[in-house]
């Protein structure tokens, strides 16, 4: 039988992060002494008996692979309960299954699209309102809470603005309030950034992104310390389903060991391209917490150990330079998503707001001149001969 690293009790964990990523939740299988965990591929298991069941019964409930994977996400965010989901928007409204109806939401207001597509077309109906922060502020966030609200969202770095909203400050009035703090983490991932060590109660990922990180895999999480909160998501996810193939839980777990030397190369190509770009004429503001000139730069540095591998331009020719842009590139690929080894650059506005009303967007301050790059692994020079050939080529055309 297979002896996955169940995490019942918190531990304190003496070793480093990528030591974690590679040993934890996934020792050799006891039983054939494979040194990867096996993919259990199957839906159920042989009862004991009648009176007597095994620890996995069917694989809804629970699968040994899917337990690895679970261990591993729970125990690189410093966290006692992890669980994985099929995709991001799962795990999502999994952990929003710990509001009932007249509970109140505020969330940030650079979030997501999928995420608001939950709160307005999932929950509203069912009775759970939300209102959005008008900033990525501590005060702004507070001038939205209500004697109903029970939850606050967040997401930081910001989707596509790159904001970064102060988790220790919100945790603490949170706490203060009997309000839940609920991160959703997928785009510093937990080698740049642990909320719950900052005192948030709830952690969600879209494993689809840098835990997975060769974009070839679907997947989410949700980690916390919180018993009572874990029981609730639990039960959801062994009631609603939306769980992860043992096939999927491997590939994230393949991912996730190399997530460290990844993160560090998204970064170190993020921050040179950055630096770079400010100072292109064809780019009006270079989005990327990174940056000193980054409105929250100390924060991000307070609270974060690296800055990843995100970036969102301003262009100054409006929507048709950012055609421009994303027709010329060779090297990025125009694409939904981030956090793979390859470079991809979308249009927010276009894309992955596209659902969203021109009023919509216009109030969360994605213009149509924006362009979100996911900085990939290639090697940095040619990255930036790639866009800059582009930027140069627009700013011909804008002067000729
Ligand atoms: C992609 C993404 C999600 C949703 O994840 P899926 O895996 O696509 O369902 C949620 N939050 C953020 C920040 C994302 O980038």
């Amino acid at each position: 039988m297979f002896h996955g690293t169940n995490i019942t009790v918190k531990k304190k964990n003496t070793m480093q992060f990528e030591t974690l990523a590679i040993h934890d939740g996934q020792a050799p299988d006891s039983r054939t002494g494979s040194v990867t965990v096996p993919v259990f591929q199957t839906s159920t298991f042989e009862r004991e008996s009648l009176s007597e069941r095994r620890e996995f019964f069917y694989s809804r409930i629970g699968n040994p692979t899917r337990q690895a994977l679970e261990s591993t996400i729970a125990l690189l965010e410093n966290g006692r309960y992890g669980l994985a989901f099929a995709s991001g928007v799962a795990a999502t409204m999994a952990a929003l299954q710990v509001l009932k109806p007249g509970d109140h939401v505020v969330s940030g207001n650079d979030i997501y699209g999928g995420s608001y597509r939950i709160f307005e077309q999932l929950l509203r109906p069912w009775g759970v309102t939300t209102t959005y922060s008008e900033n990525a502020t501590t005060d702004s966030y507070l001038a939205c809470i209500t004697p109903e609200t029970r939850l606050i969202w967040i997401e930081t770095p910001s989707n596509p603005l790159l904001q970064i909203s102060d988790i220790s400050a919100l945790a603490e009035l949170a706490k203060q309030r009997g309000i839940i703090l609920a991160v959703d983490n997928t785009f510093a991932s937990p080698y740049f950034q642990r909320p719950l060590d900052l005192g948030a109660e709830i952690v969600v990922h879209s494993t689809t992104k840098y835990l997975g990180g060769h974009s070839d895999v679907m997947g989410g999480a949700v980690v916390t310390n919180n018993t009572a909160l874990h029981t609730v998501i639990k039960n959801y996810q062994a009631a609603a389903g939306a769980i992860p193939a043992p096939w999927e839980c491997w590939l994230i777990m393949r991912g996730i060991k190399t997530l460290k030397i990844r993160m560090k190369e998204h970064e170190s190509n993020a921050l040179f391209l950055a630096k770079a770009l400010e100072n292109h004429p064809a780019v009006h503001n270079v989005y990327y917490p990174g940056l000193a000139s980054h409105p929250q730069h100390e924060l991000a540095k307070r609270q974060m150990s690296g800055f990843g591998g995100m970036i969102t331009l301003a262009l100054k020719g409006g929507g048709s330079a950012v055609e421009q842009l994303i027709d010329q590139v060779r090297l990025f690929v125009l694409a939904d998503s981030l956090g793979g080894v390859e470079s991809l650059i979308a249009s927010p506005a276009r894309m992955t707001l596209a659902a969203l009303s021109e009023d919509e967007r216009q109030r969360r301050g994605c213009t149509d001149n924006l362009v979100r790059l996911s900085v990939g692994l290639e090697n940095a020079l040619d990255l930036k001969k790639d866009l800059f050939d582009a930027l140069d080529a627009i700013t011909e055309t804008q002067t000729q």
